[in-house]
């Protein structure tokens, strides 16, 4: 059977729409498949769908020309700002429930986020956010189709068979490739037998919309207490955590009004009531990830590849993150034009990215723990966020500033994201990243540097710039996906660089 496509993806959330965006961008041909006849979900819309994203999401959504389109951030930002008392301090994120002070956090440490860089974080809606990827994903050719779950696959040397559909044994479709970007429930990661290894759950979450009776009895802002923790963001707008092992989710069992009155009441140690639930879903901090991303010609990304509780929002903008790690790869893989191991970078770069935030989100729920021990020990993170510090260290993690792949290279820009440069013309190289390939900036006009570029025949762009800030650089290497692969600050090391150069590019 001939390929009928050159990717499947199954999912069209946010990752799997993304990924296919990259690849599409990349040229390839490109199928995706979700179960759930309709993106249409309250739980995607405010204030339930609102999504936290960091540094590197937002970056990359700019380099694809997409931040724009979001409007949510827009919207929000006024009555969130707004929000916030002269007194009170300028709350970006928490950890552990503990707010971030942005005017604590010292930016001077990070001396690559350059004054044009993009904001560290905002909020975006799950709902727009796939809208806006699925109009990009359409635009590029991308073919999505819904309410046709991907049941399970069979691979060969050659390409994969995945069975998808309602009906007996429902369609069988061809492609060279399959990524499973169908969350936290893979039924990619299940039938290609891919070990999900990590820890049990603390607690069942709970996010619900609800009619309160005496709301005044519950405390403002985040509320710890010994049964766990209550937060009331908006009136009716709770999100609980209930230490209890995560049981309640794991049962499966509906969120009754009686139900999660009791819960409330218990957590809280009040007699509030609800008169009536208007949406309520649970959740747990069940940390999992799969052990490699990658079985042959089937891969994993986002909440398929791994899974850690919601605190601190993380898990989008990993899985995004793991998008544009891949869509490159993967399409260089599409046209034989792979260099000898880029493909299993995706893994080796994104696993260890995956195994820190589970490792981030695992230190939270330790800290939120009711018992005494983990009280006192939140007492001391509280006090050390209060530094500068300590808050510039949590602001770097949570923002996902410090991400740094190991890429070895000399230079310690090396790994990173490239710095937000702008350039005399009035360009930048978010702009010069839109489509999608590798760029050779070249800040010193060196007349070697062309060649070097021409002999990747298109796959990398040659960029003559004036940058206003060039970081003492003569020039530069990145990647498709905005990552600094080589950096010259003297002459230009012309080997190292065509090393590099066909590392990630091929000869
Ligand atoms: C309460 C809460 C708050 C959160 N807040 C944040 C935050 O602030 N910041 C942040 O970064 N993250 C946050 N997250 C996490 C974030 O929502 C997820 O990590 C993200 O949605 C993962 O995207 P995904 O595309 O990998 O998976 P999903 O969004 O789960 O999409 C998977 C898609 O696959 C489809 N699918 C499922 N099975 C199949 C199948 N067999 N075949 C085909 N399709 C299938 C589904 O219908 C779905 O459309 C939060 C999560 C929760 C629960």
């Amino acid at each position: 059977m001939l390929a009928s496509h050159d990717v499947i993806v199954a999912g069209a959330g946010p990752v799997g729409l993304f990924l296919a965006c990259e690849l599409a961008l990349a040229g390839c041909t490109v199928l995706v498949l979700d179960k759930a006849a309709t993106p249409d979900s309250p739980f995607k819309r405010l204030p339930f769908g609102l999504r936290g994203l960091t540094a590197p999401s937002i970056e990359a959504l700019a380099r694809r020309g997409l931040l724009d389109r979001l409007a949510i951030p827009q919207r929000l930002k006024t009555p969130f700002s707004a929000a916030a008392s002269a007194a009170a301090p300028r709350q970006a994120g928490h950890f552990a429930g503990i707010p971030l002070d942005r005017d604590l956090v010292d930016t001077a440490r990070w001396p690559y986020r350059l004054p044009a860089a993009t904001p560290a974080s905002l909020v975006a809606e799950m709902a727009e956010l796939e809208t806006v990827l699925a109009e990009r994903a359409q635009a590029l050719g991308v073919a999505i189709r819904r309410g046709c779950a991907v049941a399970g696959f069979v691979q060969d040397a050659d390409g994969v068979t995945v069975s998808a559909g309602a009906g007996a044994g429902g369609d069988a479709l061809r492609c060279a490739w399959l990524v499973g970007c169908d969350g936290a429930r893979s039924a990619v990661r299940k039938a290609g037998g891919f070990d999900f290894a990590g820890t049990e759950p603390q607690f069942t979450g709970y996010s619900a919309s609800v009619e309160l009776v005496d709301a005044d009895l519950l405390r403002p802002g985040r509320v710890q207490t010994p049964d766990g923790m209550y937060f009331q963001s908006q009136p009716g707008i709770l999100a609980l955590q209930d230490a209890d092992g995560g049981a309640f989710h794991d049962a499966g069992r509906p969120v009754t009004r009686a139900h999660l009155e009791a819960v409330l009441r218990r957590i809280s140690g009040t007699r509030v009531g609800i008169a009536s639930v208007h949406l309520a879903a649970t959740w747990t901090d069940r940390a999992r990830q799969a052990t490699r991303y990658r079985a042959g010609r089937v891969l994993l990304a986002g909440d398929a590849a791994h899974i850690h509780a919601p605190l601190g929002g993380q898990g989008l903008n990993l899985g995004l993150g793991d998008a544009m790690n891949l869509g490159w790869k993967l399409a260089a893989a599409v046209r034989g034009a792979a260099p000898p191991g880029l493909l299993d970078s995706y893994h080796a770069e994104r696993h260890p990215v995956g195994a820190r935030v589970l490792d981030w989100s695992r230190a939270q729920v330790a800290l939120m723990r009711p018992d005494p021990h983990a009280r006192a020990l939140y007492a001391i993170v509280r006090d050390l966020l209060a530094t500068r510090d300590g808050a510039t260290t949590i602001a770097g993690r949570l923002w996902g500033i410090s991400i740094q792949y190991e890429l070895g290279g000399n230079h310690p820009l090396v790994g990173r994201s490239v710095p937000a440069f702008a350039f005399a013309d009035g360009t930048t190289v978010d702009a010069a990243l839109r489509p999608g390939r590798g760029l050779l900036l070249d800040f010193g006009h060196d007349a070697a540097l062309p060649a070097v570029a021409d002999a990747f025949h298109g796959r990398l762009a040659y960029l003559p710039v004036h940058a206003r800030e060039r970081l003492g650089l003569c020039a530069l290497l990145v990647r498709p996906d905005g990552i600094v692969a080589w950096a010259g600050d003297g002459t230009p090391d012309l080997q190292a660089l065509r090393q590099a150069a066909a590392r990630w590019f091929g000869t």
